[in-house]
């Protein structure tokens, strides 16, 4: 693994460590491309603020350092500027339009704005209606259903480069249901050409996911699979440790992993 596309900062409140930290740790452990992808503002109606992302109005300078840092770190680290992002029916097109008039001119006369997007969430329907964690553990079929559903939306989207911890939906119900619903999550991505990501973070931290239920299911369906070190500490950019761990994981299932991203430009969406 020479690349990470899911790195954090500490703009989305429950990470630490500044975008330069991250980048510095990342060419200490020799990755050849960093890509972050910070918990997105997102924009919702009324008086509702979601408090584990980034604020609308931090967005600016989100892109402004990472612009001013991939210019200053060229030829020596390859900086991408994403989000991590959840597919919320009702919010997700203005949300866009935000991200897109939020682009900045950097000194040079570049442009520094949002290059792509990977698919987490978080949250089931559209956060500021629900409020429902998906990886609450529920033993609700229509609670499952709803987070394929809502990722099966996002997918359809054609807005994202990549699945982060697909297996985030903690249902503890039967293994049969299970396997029906994630099946066709797994079905879905496979025909839109988006990778599925172990999830790293979840993995060293013993979380619910990785699933090995769920790793079983993508083996048979055959999709891309890539490692995400979903880097929220400077320490996990690129963490040797972290990246044993999931090639050990992937080599289990005996996955080839890919390294590369083909990355989507989320814009187009909009344009
Ligand atoms: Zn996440
Ligand atoms: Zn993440």
């Amino acid at each position: 693994m020479t690349r990470n596309y899911h790195t954090h900062t500490f703009r989305c409140h429950h990470a630490a460590g500044t975008e330069k930290e991250y980048v510095e740790e990342a060419l200490k452990n020799g990755l050849t491309l960093l890509g972050f992808s910070d918990h997105s503002p997102y924009i919702f109606p009324g008086d509702y603020y979601s408090k584990f992302r980034m604020f609308p109005e931090q967005t600016a300078d989100y892109y402004r350092t990472l612009g001013l840092l991939r210019e200053e770190y060229q030829g020596r680290l390859d900086i991408r500027i994403g989000f991590e992002m959840e597919y919320y029916p009702k919010q997700f097109r203005q949300t866009l339009e935000f991200m897109a008039e939020q682009e900045q001119t950097l000194p040079s006369g570049e442009k520094a704005g949002l290059q792509y997007l990977i698919l987490g969430q978080h949250f089931i329907g559209n956060e500021y209606d629900s409020r429902e964690y998906s990886g609450m553990p529920a033993l609700s079929e229509k609670h499952l259903g709803r987070y394929v559903e809502n990722v099966i939306g996002g997918l359809e989207t054609g807005c994202f480069s990549c699945i982060a911890h697909p297996d985030l939906i903690n249902f503890i119900g039967s293994k049969k249901v299970y396997k029906k619903h994630m099946s066709e999550l797994c079905e879905c991505a496979k025909a839109h050409r988006v990778p599925l990501e172990i999830n790293l973070l979840g993995l060293h931290t013993k979380r619910n996911y990785p699933n090995p239920l769920f790793w079983d299911i993508v083996k048979e369906t055959g999709n891309e699979v890539i490692l995400g070190c979903d880097a929220h500490t400077v320490h996990d950019a690129g963490s040797p440790e972290l990246i044993h761990e999931g090639e050990d994981f992937a080599a289990h299932w005996g996955f080839s992993l890919i390294d590369e991203l083909r990355l989507i430009d989320p814009l187009s969406y909009i344009k």
